[in-house]
């Protein structure tokens, strides 16, 4: 039987025309799908669980603009609450009320949370969520572990996954030393690292991805979690979780609620502006009051709580009733045992990790438990299997140290359609 060929003639012309006026053809890297050895396919629209590429191709999407579209692609009631607001004007500078109604949205999600203020982006969050740690604290040096990534902070660029991971670069030229010298890096998942660290450093703050993504998913060993509250309590640093791709995924109230650990500070994004520039930084009034114009920590954005994001977001989280947690548990889970019977029959030894919304498959015939894991998978393999999905109808991350993000909009049909694929694709990539 002849293997299913890609006909990817107009995104390879794309792509042309685009290397000659974006860096790497591109305006984030993964997308480039350079970790799995092709060129990137140019998207055209989406329509549910489902996008079409500017050749005609559709593809099951497993990257759902990396987290935001936690409703699948074009929601009518997401794209309905856009374009009414943005027939109403799309930016002020000034404050509306929408911005209020999505901060109640939020803080009657996080138990941790009782004011939230809104930045543009994930990056942006995470920079000011330091920013007010150190000043809270007095202190500068920030705990951060390896392959976790918080976005492209000078100081957090350090050991970070996601595009970094796939590139093998380890820390970026252009960051000043400085800025990484107040960043303590410890492996993800090592409790006497952590101990170790927290002891010989005088911390602002220990800032993690309650349920790591960037890695691929690698969620916290028992306890692991609560030793990070508890070393932060002892130490006088605050807990500051990254939950940019967990919030509003992983349960209701996030990471928080579904590990029972709660934050001084929250990082958000993604769900939180429902597929348009929106994510925020979050907790308690008495730490929050020290932002200005209440306190004095600077930090401002000129389309911060911009109103299409509020729109998008204010119709993405009104849709997530337990309901639909339990349906995308479901799917999730549905997904990750399909996977990994698919992976079984082909007689490829992998690794299916997933929470509820998050899914990795590790080529890897061992546990992945930390950064080092990640990195030992068969990435070669992976990228082979990648690149087998696409041609049958699957979009995944291009990536293996990423995650899947299933979504509400992927119903049986979409799941039955995915395994089959799967399946073909581990049939041809071999044991
Ligand atoms: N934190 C985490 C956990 C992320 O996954 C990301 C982006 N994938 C960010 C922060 C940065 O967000 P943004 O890309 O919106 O700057």
């Amino acid at each position: 039987m002849s293997e299913p060929t890609l006909n990817d003639a107009r995104s390879s012309a794309l792509y042309a025309e685009a290397l000659r006026v974006l860096p790497g053809g591109v305006n984030s890297p993964v997308r480039a799908m350079r970790a799995i050895g092709r060129d990137p396919i140019f998207v055209a629209r989406g329509e549910g669980p489902e996008i079409v590429d500017a050749d005609g191709n559709r593809y099951v999407d497993y990257v759902c603009s990396w987290g935001p579209l936690i409703h699948g692609h074009a929601h009518p009631q997401v794209v309905a609450a856009v374009g009414e607001a943005a027939a109403r004007g799309t930016s002020f500078g000034a404050p509306t009320a929408g911005e209020v109604e999505l901060a109640e949205e939020v803080v009657a999600r996080f138990a941790s949370v009782e004011m939230v203020r809104m930045t543009s982006s994930g990056t942006e969050a995470s920079m000011s969520a330091l920013r007010l740690a150190r000043a809270a604290t007095g202190r500068e040096t920030i705990l951060k572990f390896s392959g976790a990534y918080h976005g492209h902070v000078d100081g957090l660029l350090a050991e970070a996954g996601s595009g970094l991971a796939t590139q093998g670069i380890p820390a970026s030229p252009g960051v000043p030393a400085a800025a990484t010298a107040a960043t303590v890096i410890v492996p993800w998942n090592d409790p006497d690292a952590l101990l170790a660290a927290t002891e010989a450093h005088e911390l602002a703050a220990i800032v993690a991805e309650p349920y790591p993504a960037n890695m691929g998913l690698v969620p916290p060993a028992d306890g692991f979690l609560e030793l990070l509250r508890a070393r932060a309590d002892a130490t006088g640093a605050l807990l500051v979780l990254d939950e940019v791709i967990t919030g509003f995924r992983v349960a209701r109230g996030g990471a928080q609620e579904r590990a029972g650990v709660r934050a001084d500070l929250t990082i958000m994004g993604k769900v939180l502006g429902g597929g348009v520039p929106a994510a925020a930084y979050a907790g308690p009034r008495a730490l929050m009051e020290r932002i200005a114009p209440a306190g004095d920590v600077y930090q401002a954005g000129t389309l911060s709580g911009n109103p299409l994001a509020v729109a998008a977001g204010l119709a993405t989280l009104r849709l997530l009733d337990d309901d639909a947690y339990a349906r995308l548990g479901a799917t999730t889970e549905r997904l990750a045992a399909g996977l990994h019977d698919a992976a079984a029959s082909a007689g490829r030894a992998v690794q299916v990790v997933s929470v509820p919304g998050l899914l990795t498959v590790f080529f890897s015939a061992d546990p992945v438990r930390d950064y080092a894991g990640a990195v030992a998978c068969d990435r070669d393999a992976h990228a082979a299997w990648c690149r087998a999905l696409l041609k049958r109808g699957v979009y995944p991350p291009p990536s293996q140290f990423e995650a899947w993000f299933p979504s509400l909009a992927h119903d049986d049909d979409a799941i039955e359609r995915t395994l089959a694929a799967a399946a073909a694709a581990f049939a041809e990539v071999g044991p």
